[in-house]
This record gives C-alpha cells, structure tokens and sequence, in this order.
C-alpha cells in the first residue's frame, strides 16, 4: 500500500483504533465527510493497524460485491482475504458483524 515518503516507522498499535475502522469505513462506503477523508489519509500513512484494517475491509467489499453481482468469487480472492483475516485478527481489527458477513460469504 502507501509508503510514507518520510523515514518514520509505521505505527504498530493504533491508541484510536475503533475511531480509525469507523472512519475508514465510511471512507469505503462513501460516506465520510471531507474531514474524515483528511484524516484517514493522514492516517494511512503512518498507522499500521489502519493499513492492514483497511486492506481487509476493501477486499471483503469487493468479495461481496462479486457475490452480489452473482460472479463467482475466484479462489485467489477467497484465499487472499482468509489470509488477511489472519492478520486482522492478531492485530484486533475484525469487529464481530464482519466476521458474520465473512461466514456469509464463505458458506453460500
Ligand atoms: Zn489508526
């Protein structure tokens, strides 16, 4: 994803997570306000759990989206988020509804 320009770490542990996950999902749905866009911009550049939180919430909307449009999920998809899921969970990112859309998903 974005490599920051400047030579500062990322940031391993988010002190604002649940703030940032709300954000961001309002960013993918749309709905975020210009100052939201701001800030999760800001924010993907220095904030690890943000990156990762991100990636995952993009690739579960697309997967879902295939699945509305009646395509067939391809493996590569399916592996690809079970991969990130693995991630998410070490870092806490998953919030309990996207794990249902996840099985959702998974089992139909
Ligand atoms: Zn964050």
């Amino acid at each position: 994803m974005n490599v920051p320009k400047n030579t500062e770490p990322l940031k391993k542990h988010c002190e604002n997570h649940e703030k940032c996950m709300q954000m961001i999902q309002a960013v993918l749905d749309g709905s975020a306000t210009e100052q939201e866009i701001i800030s999760f911009k800001a924010n993907m550049g220095v904030c690890l759990p943000c990156i990762e939180g991100h990636d995952l919430q993009k690739s579960i909307k697309e997967a879902l989206q295939q699945k509305i449009e009646k395509k067939c999920c391809p493996e590569s998809t399916l592996s690809n988020i079970r991969q990130k899921l693995g991630i998410a969970s070490a870092l806490l990112v998953f919030a309990a509804v996207q794990i249902t859309i996840f099985k959702v998903l998974l089992e139909s």
